[in-house]
This record gives C-alpha cells, structure tokens and sequence, in this order.
C-alpha cells in the first residue's frame, strides 16, 4: 500500500481564536501538511462542504455553534461523515468528552498541548483513514473483478449471449420456479439452416459474422425477462418465463421471420439465412430441465425433416 504524504493532506482547523488557529497551522505546515481555517461553527460547516478536508481539528467551546454541534452535524451529512474530527479542549471540559466521542469524534487534544502529541494523533487519524480509504477501493476493485470474471466465464466469447453451462444453471433455476410457484414457461429450440454451407461459400470468419448478427435479430425479438444462450455450434436455447405454447409459438414465428428477411451484410456479401425453431412448453409433472429440452430436440428435428425455415411444436 502506498503510504501518505503530508502534502496531500489538507486538515481544517476550527477555532474562534486566532492566535490558537495560527499556532496550529504553523505546527502542521511545518510538518508539510496543507491548511484551511475556520473561525466559527458555522463556517467550519462550509469549509467542510466545500474543501472537503482530510481531517479536522476542532476547537471545543466556540460562541454561537460550540465544537459538539459542528461535529454532530458533520455527522450526520453522509457526504462527510467519515472525516476524521479530533477535538481540542482545554482540560476542565473534559467531562464532556464521552459526549464527544458519541457524536463521532476519533480522539481529542488538551490545551496546552505538545507539539509532538498533536502531530502524533493527527499523523495517526490520517492514516488510519487513508488505509480504511484504500482498502474500500481495493475491495471495490475485487468486487468488479469477480463481477467481470463471472461475466467472462458464463458468457459465449463470439456471440456474448449465455454459455451452455451458464444457461443451463438458469434453465434449472426456471424449471425449480415452475415447479414451485405453479407457473409455466416454454422454451425454444433455434438452430440455423444449412450453416455449413454458409461457411464453405463465404468461409469461416463469414460464418461467424452472421452468428453475431443473428444473435442481435434474436434478441429483438425477445424481452427483457427472456433468456437465452448458445447451445452449441449454431444452436440456440431461449426461455421465455410465464409463457404458454401458443405465446411461444408467435414468438418462435416472430424469429423466424424476422430472420428470413433480414439480409446480413458481411464484407460486401448480403448473405441470407433461415432458422427451424422447436418449440416445447414446460409440464406440470416435468422434474427435470432435460425432459423439456428433448422435447424441443424432437421438435426441432421435426421441422428440419419438413423442410427448414419453419417451427415445430413436440408431438404435431
Ligand atoms: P442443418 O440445416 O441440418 O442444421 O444444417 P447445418 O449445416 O446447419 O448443420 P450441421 O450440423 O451439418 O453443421 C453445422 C455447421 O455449423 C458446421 C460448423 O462448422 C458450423 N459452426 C459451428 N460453430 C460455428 C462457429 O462458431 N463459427 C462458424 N463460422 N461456424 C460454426
Ligand atoms: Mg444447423
Ligand atoms: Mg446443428
């Protein structure tokens, strides 16, 4: 962890009496540190608001607004409640300084102090802060890390819909809340036709080009609670929730279609393809994901063996 430098340190230091004000802020500048004054509660508050300090050093007994409502009020603003406030009494207010630390103090100076204490808990305060500081970002960096990862090891690289292992999690979590709620969805079995010859007339960099572009027609057509992923090689699986047959074969109608007139422009070429889609709906007394997906299988096969570019239902 890097470590703190005084000069990038700015500490606000709050007292109504000038002559202390002055005596503070030659002891921290000489040590490096930045300064800021102020010399009522009321404009502490401000200074605060607007200079955003690292710490502040705040004067306990001030006319009008006194040291404990500042840092009551500093308290309960989220914007800058996790600055550091070390107070400066003199020593007869010391009873009130349990009252203090309740408000959110981190420490207190007695008057007269010694320069070196002052220093001590000032340096210690800024640490202490900085590290808590770098340690969030650490911890948020790590979050957007894990979060990316997960995204990277659950997504299919090409096309950057879900991955087979992922969708398949999903399709398991779906059947389980079917299952559960009573509720129902169907799911769709897309594969597209005659791919291979796409991929020996325009060649391979081709091909993949057109499964991009067929996965963003895809997506199109589906909303947002729907899902989806690459099931293998140019087969999709897509899970429509709280969807009944008849919903899902318009759906299917709807991919097809939109697909068959869309022409995917790749390197010059304007190439066309066409999709079969097997369509199952989930059924009461299905246990497991499996027994849908095959009957979406057979489906798909169904509409493959009638031709291409068309849906099947299971057992029609
Ligand atoms: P059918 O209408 O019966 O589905 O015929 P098809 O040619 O689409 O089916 P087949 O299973 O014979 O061939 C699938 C082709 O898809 C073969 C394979 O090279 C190609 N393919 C699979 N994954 C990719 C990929 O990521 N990129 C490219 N360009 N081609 C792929
Ligand atoms: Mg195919
Ligand atoms: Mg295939």
């Amino acid at each position: 962890m890097n470590s703190l430098k005084p000069e990038n340190c700015l500490i606000l230091v709050v007292d109504d009496v000038s002559e202390n004000l002055q005596l503070i802020a030659l002891i921290l500048e000489k040590r490096g540190y930045e300064t800021t004054f102020a010399t009522s509660g009321q404009q502490a508050l401000e200074r605060v608001q607007t200079a955003k300090p690292d710490l502040v050093l705040l004067d306990f007994m001030m006319p009008e607004m006194n040291g404990m409502e500042v840092c009551e009020k500093l308290k309960a603003n989220p914007d800058v409640a996790d600055i550091p406030i070390i107070f400066i009494t003199a020593s007869h207010e010391q009873e009130h300084l349990i009252q203090a630390f309740e408000k959110g103090a981190v420490d207190y100076i007695t008057k007269p102090f010694k320069t070196p204490e002052l220093l001590a808990r000032v340096r210690t305060h800024l640490e202490l802060r900085y590290t808590r500081d770098q340690l969030k970002k650490s911890l948020a960096d790590q979050a957007k890390l894990t979060k990316n990862l997960e995204r990277l090891a659950n997504t299919d690289p090409l096309t950057g819909v879900w991955n087979r292992r992922y969708l398949l999690t999903l399709c398991e979590q779906e059947i389980n809340r079917a299952y559960r709620y009573k509720r129902l969805f169907s799911l769709l079995m897309l594969d597209l036709d005659h791919f291979k010859q796409i991929n020996d007339i325009y060649g391979h960099a081709v091909g993949d080009e057109v499964l991009i572009a067929m996965t963003k027609v895809v997506q199109y057509c589906l909303r947002e609670v729907d899902f989806w992923g690459r099931f293998g090689g140019e087969e999709f699986v897509v899970i429509l929730p709280e969807t009944n047959l008849d919903a899902a074969v318009d759906v299917a109608e709807r991919i097809r279609q939109n697909l068959e007139k869309t022409a995917i422009s790749v390197e010059g070429e304007q190439v066309k393809i066409t999709v079969s889609i097997g369509v199952s709906s989930y059924q009461l007394d299905d246990q497991k994901i499996d027994v849908v997906l095959q009957r979406a299988d057979k489906a798909l096969y169904e509409a493959k063996n009638q031709g291409r570019n068309r849906i099947a239902l299971f057992g029609t």
